[in-house]
């Protein structure tokens, strides 16, 4: 067990005990040695079931909407870049920062499940990870495995833009290094290189395949409509058949939706089934926005309001 379990389990038991929220929502056992699942404790007798390790990938402020209405108040544990969703929910007045006790986690990295199961199988417990300078060790029942970050991380952790939460109540470790020099934008600023035919292409190839299950709306923070206008019937503003020309419809509507709200957690990318690169339509817009507008990433502090819900007047004005 890490140092950050046992500082999670500490404080979340404290919490409870004295009664200053009424819900701890965090990571536990999943079903196989790398997944986690969202755990929700609510009694400090149930505090063991809480764990953090680098397979810790879920961005659990979206389950702050589904509890808001909870009487008291409820903790979350919240790595870098989740925290910037809390700071967008807070924005949007979908919770007020009273109700949240905010459990930070310094993250360095999330490990890819599938890679590292290649590497070790399923067949074994994990028992604790560890971490050493750019290297994360897995400690099994079947021995120790060392996998250096620069090969096995999630894609989005190559690029992070806060390794430790921009807001936090408790932090359950000494901070991690940031690292401002990390590449953003590398694979949106490829795709804008291609011709306008071999974007098309690019887009129809992916949205064509897209099963419109709203995964990606589900486990998104910046979709906190209690309507979504594609749940209504009047009027359809989508149609429900699944064809090209309405999922094409689908996600440009909604990466207009979320942008400049969009706080690049990448749960829309991780949670969809067929795979589609989300990741990359809404990052194009981000890097939009800061070009144009120098907006930094949503959610990165509590003052700066949304690019697209914003006026200045030194605004450009390209399109006049
Ligand atoms: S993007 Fe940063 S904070 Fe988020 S999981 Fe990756 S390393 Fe951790
Ligand atoms: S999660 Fe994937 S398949 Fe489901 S609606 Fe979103 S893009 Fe389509
Ligand atoms: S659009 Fe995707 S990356 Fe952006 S906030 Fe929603 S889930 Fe996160």
């Amino acid at each position: 067990m890490n140092n950050i379990t046992l500082e999670l389990r500490k404080q979340a038991r404290k919490l409870l005990e004295d009664q200053v929220v009424q819900l701890v929502i965090g990571y536990g056992r999943g079903s196989d040695p790398f997944r986690v699942t969202p755990v929700f404790v609510r009694h400090p007798d149930f505090v063991d079931s809480l764990i953090w390790n680098p397979f810790c990938i879920n961005n659990l402020a979206k389950y702050l909407i589904e509890y808001r209405y909870l009487p008291g108040k409820i903790a979350v544990v919240i790595k870098g870049c989740d925290s910037r969703a809390v700071n967008r929910l807070i924005q949007d007045n979908q919770i007020e920062r009273d109700k949240i006790v905010l459990l930070g986690v310094p993250c360095t990295g999330i490990l890819e499940a599938e890679k590292v199961a290649k590497t070790t199988g399923y067949q074994l417990e994990l028992e604790r990870c560890s971490e050493q300078e750019e290297k994360f060790t897995l400690h099994t029942s079947s021995g120790d495995f060392s996998f250096a970050a620069k090969d096995s991380l999630i894609t989005k952790c190559y690029s992070c833009y806060n390794h430790n939460p921009v807001v936090f109540d408790i932090m359950l470790g000494p901070a991690a290094k940031e690292n401002p020099a990390a590449v953003k934008y590398s694979e949106v600023e490829s795709l804008e290189k291609l011709n306008v035919k071999e974007k098309s292409e690019y887009w129809d190839m992916y949205f064509s395949r897209c099963l419109r299950c709203y995964a990606c709306r589900n486990v998104c923070t910046a979709c906190t409509c209690q309507e979504c206008i594609f749940n209504q019937a009047k009027p359809a503003w989508v149609d429900r058949i699944n064809n090209l020309s309405n999922n094409t419809s689908f996600h440009l509507i909604r990466a207009f939706h979320v942008a400049g709200r969009c706080v690049d957690c990448g749960e829309c990318d991780r949670v969809c089934p067929v795979n589609i690169p989300l990741r990359h339509l809404n990052q194009k817009i981000l890097k939009d926005l800061q070009e144009l507008y120098d907006a930094p990433i949503p959610g990165a502090d509590l003052e700066t309001g949304p690019a697209l819900g914003c006026f200045v007047t030194e605004d450009p004005e390209e399109f006049m």
